[in-house]
């Protein structure tokens, strides 16, 4: 399976849309990568060596993209991406291909017609999505707040995870110390699981948009 090894953006936290990975799908489309039942590996190279890659399969109207995503040094996760293609009228005759983008952003899918996508974190995007505050930096964000929430269980004595029971006051720890401390743990763990089911529920979107009735737009 296809790997990026997607580092932590740098400066301002959000990475310029010029130095993402991208695929344009003008060029899959001359490599003959959108012929229905077409399948195989796109790569990016760097210095004659391959850097990342994903594997691509091509339906009649939408193309599945798998790979491997690593976020600020996390473990590898595995994508699944399916994302549509329409075909529209060139004003010199024709049809040429667009991607529509999945890209979710505060929860409504983003469905803007266009050419490139590109991955500034988990998902490939349009230019715009990549732009806004896309779910990936929240997704980073909560990652972040899971470990200050864990790392304050491990202090008191517990173990790491919303899951596991939440740690008894430690020997000759003030009660009022180990109260402040439960209370602002949980407090992060309460809005993490809001920020979770948010996401879930734009993952949801994502998924409703991609099975909706696929249409040709001309
Ligand atoms: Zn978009």
């Amino acid at each position: 399976m296809g790997g990026f090894g997607s580092g932590r953006p740098n400066g301002s936290g959000r990475p310029k849309a010029e130095s993402c990975r991208s695929l344009d799908v003008n060029r899959l489309h001359h490599e003959g990568c959108l012929r229905a039942g077409w399948y195989g590996i796109w790569q990016w190279m760097r210095d004659g060596e391959r850097v990342a890659w994903i594997n691509l399969l091509a339906a009649f109207d939408h193309l599945d993209l798998t790979y491997r995503v690593r976020i600020g040094g996390g473990d590898w996760e595995d994508i699944s991406e399916s994302v549509r293609i329409v075909h529209a009228g060139c004003s010199y005759g024709g049809a040429r291909p667009y991607f529509i983008c999945p890209g979710v952003v505060k929860g409504r899918v983003c469905g803007r017609r266009v050419t490139r996508l590109y991955v500034p974190g988990r998902y490939f995007v349009c230019r715009h999505c990549n732009r806004l505050s896309y779910a990936s930096q929240s997704e980073g964000g909560l990652d972040r707040i899971l470990r200050r929430a864990n790392k304050m269980r491990q202090r008191l004595g517990g173990d790491p995870g919303m899951a596991s029971s939440f740690p008894m006051r430690p020997k000759g720890m003030w009660q009022r110390t180990y109260e402040r401390l439960r209370r602002r743990t949980v407090g992060i763990e309460t809005c993490a699981s809001e920020a979770m089911g948010r996401h879930i529920g734009k993952l949801k979107v994502r998924i409703a948009a991609t099975n909706r009735k696929r249409s040709f737009c001309r």
